[in-house]
């Protein structure tokens, strides 16, 4: 299939079958396999669109869309693909609203294919980080004044801080990772991002020290002293990555729970580890992750 952008996908892709052959060659690549036991060479079934498994213990049917992102959704294949196109085209994100505008759907079933499709824009088996690492942390959350009446009172009573502490992780030049930390410390999310042999750059907070005998190396600069630059030692990219991710929380999503937080960064670094591939390729990227979430798949198909 040849396009360069959503009129020329949406043309292509213009019924249900057209999209689920498009899905079942990208899938399967002309050998389809049982998504419940991965038996190869089922039945198919009158109609097409059905299969039936040949392994004698299983013998189940399925879709094309079976353990995938779409399935048990009656939203058509045509919109999941054309909005994927949008969502992950994007460069700062895409609200529920926007993306129910430009596809002419409701906003609760923006809301629904954008929660799904996030979920496949994380690296299920990430890589650690290599090479020269810039590492800052930033805090997200804890506007006051946006907040309701009682929500506000219940935090300030418990004196709880709102915000929630998150790691970044950018290798210069390449890759870029962002962590909710959570109740990890600071050293262990490096320790679970980057490979021993990368050299580390950070400014002089106290939870970095250490890290010198764990890595590589480990430079750093004084913020608090007003440096933030010391010869090829320093943290801006991390922190202009940080921009994109706050950028994209107040701007266009406006509040997000500190659920969903994790989503929203796996977003960001998707966007962020995906820039220098076209849109065509970043759509056939995504489309191919619509089946590999397996891990979070109960998650997912919980009630939303
Ligand atoms: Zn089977």
């Amino acid at each position: 299939m040849e396009f360069k952008n959503l009129k020329e996908l949406m043309t292509y892709l213009k019924d249900e079958d057209v999209c689920r052959e498009y899905y079942a060659q990208l899938r399967w690549g002309g050998n389809p396999t049982c998504p419940h036991c991965n038996a190869p060479r089922p039945y198919k079934l009158k109609g097409g669109k059905l299969y039936r498994c040949s392994d004698k213990t299983c013998k189940k049917n399925f879709t094309v869309t079976v353990k995938t992102i779409f399935e048990k959704s009656k939203i058509p294949l045509a919109t999941w693909m054309g909005s994927m196109f949008l969502i992950t085209a994007h460069k700062k994100g895409i609200s529920s609203c926007q993306l129910a505008r430009d596809m002419g759907i409701t906003q609760k079933t923006a809301w629904f294919i954008l929660h799904r499709i996030r979920y496949i824009m994380g690296d299920p088996a990430p890589e650690p980080l290599e090479n020269t690492v810039e590492i800052d942390e930033t805090y997200v959350g804890g506007k006051f004044k946006n907040m309701h009446l009682d929500r506000r009172k219940k935090y300030q009573e418990l004196n709880m801080d709102n915000k929630v502490g998150i790691m970044g992780m950018l290798e210069r030049d390449g890759k870029a990772r962002l962590t909710v930390i959570g109740n990890s410390s600071w050293k262990d999310v490096i320790r679970e991002n980057v490979n021993s042999s990368a050299l580390l750059m950070t400014d002089t907070h106290l939870s970095y020290q250490g890290l010198i005998y764990e890595f590589a190396g480990h430079t750093t600069v004084n913020h608090s002293q007003g440096q933030y630059r010391d010869g090829m030692t320093y943290t801006n990219t991390v922190e202009g990555f940080f921009s994109s991710l706050k950028r994209s929380i107040y701007g266009i999503y406006h509040q997000i729970s500190p659920k969903h937080l994790q989503q929203y960064c796996e977003e960001t670094s998707y966007r962020y580890n995906t820039r220098k591939i076209t849109d065509k390729e970043r759509f056939v990227n995504s489309l191919s992750n619509a089946d590999g979430y397996r891990l979070t798949y109960k998650k997912l198909t919980q009630k939303l």
